[in-house]
């Protein structure tokens, strides 16, 4: 398996963690519990984002909101503090996150130009969008990378995109920002009885798997195979939003998984995309509970075995 990480991923925000239910350093604990195993590559963006490619693709007004450091309180769910600068929320939290949007994009590229499936621990801001950024999610690095992807004639605006959203929360932003574009196609499972509520956003989802709080795995599971089996289509591209919110212990997403129904939901996603010879980049989505790290850590561990490592695929190449 590939894995995008960079040590600019982690939010550390010292004193401050307090205030929000976050593990912002579990990148650091995934990358650490697996850079001995030998089916499993590391690489890394050189640089984040640069802010021009996020302008890009912004509203006029959220190119100015961005920089706003009331708003972007607001995004991050956090109360304003008078003594925090905008500054220092843009070195500790914007920044890791724009690191995030460049794994995304290097994900991406690579998939395209191998075939293979990537994944990146951070990225999967699915509340962002254009004109509104909220739920955590400053910037829609699906978005940005689908965006700079077709300027720079690594895809075609005709070419088929999926969009599989298995994070607790419905994928707002990437219904939003994709809501006009029918090439996109948007397979999003979700606890129904948790914010995102909007109506039309639901709606432009193609394969909803609308779910009532309290779901647990095996109906998650079931439901969820039963979606991907709809897919139909050939997909030059698969973005993943694989939150891990939907473990029991995560006090925001309202489902019920243990870490080995994460695992297995992981599996379900690659096999499907592998059947399809579908390239793909997994995203972290959302999930900052206890349990997050290690189920990550175990899906990605289990998946690999379902791909040619990176090494082997390596050494056949150059014999
Ligand atoms: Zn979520």
């Amino acid at each position: 398996m590939n894995v995008l990480y960079s040590d600019q991923y982690n939010i550390n925000l010292g004193l401050l963690n307090y205030l929000h239910p976050f593990d912002g350093v579990k990148f650091q604990r995934i990358h650490k519990a697996l850079e001995d195993n030998e089916k499993v590559d590391f690489l890394s963006p050189d640089v984040p984002v640069d802010m021009e490619i996020v302008d890009g693709f912004l509203s006029s007004i959220m190119r100015k909101k961005v920089r706003d450091s009331v708003f972007v309180f607001r995004a991050l769910e956090v109360p304003k503090l008078p003594f925090v600068s905008f500054n220092f929320l843009d070195r500790k939290i914007l920044t890791p996150m724009r690191w995030g949007v460049a794994g995304t994009m290097l994900g991406a590229e690579k998939a395209l130009s191998s075939g293979d499936i990537y994944w990146n621990l951070s990225g999967g801001y699915h509340h962002a969008m254009q004109q509104n950024m909220e739920g955590f999610c400053i910037y829609n690095d699906i978005g940005i990378c689908h965006q700079q992807l077709v300027k720079r004639g690594l895809l075609s605006p005709e070419d088929k995109i999926l969009i599989i959203d298995t994070d607790a929360h419905h994928g707002n932003g990437n219904a939003y920002t994709f809501m006009d574009n029918d090439r996109v196609t948007l397979l999003d499972v979700y606890n129904a009885g948790i914010y995102p509520t909007s109506g039309y956003t639901r709606d432009r989802v193609d394969i909803p798997v609308p779910l009532p709080p309290g779901t647990e795995g095996e109906t998650y599971l079931q439901r969820y195979n039963d979606a991907l089996e709809k897919l139909d289509g050939d997909y030059r591209l698969a973005f993943v939003v694989a939150g891990t919110d939907v473990l029991t212990s995560d006090k925001l997403g309202g489902l019920c998984l243990t870490t080995e129904d994460v695992v297995e939901r992981e599996r379900l996603t690659v096999r499907a995309l592998k059947k399809r010879s579908t390239p793909a980049v997994l995203l972290g989505g959302g999930g900052y509970s206890r349990d997050s790290a290690g189920s990550v850590i175990a899906a990605i561990s289990a998946c690999s075995e379902l791909l040619p490592s990176p090494h082997a695929a390596r050494e056949a190449l150059s014999h």
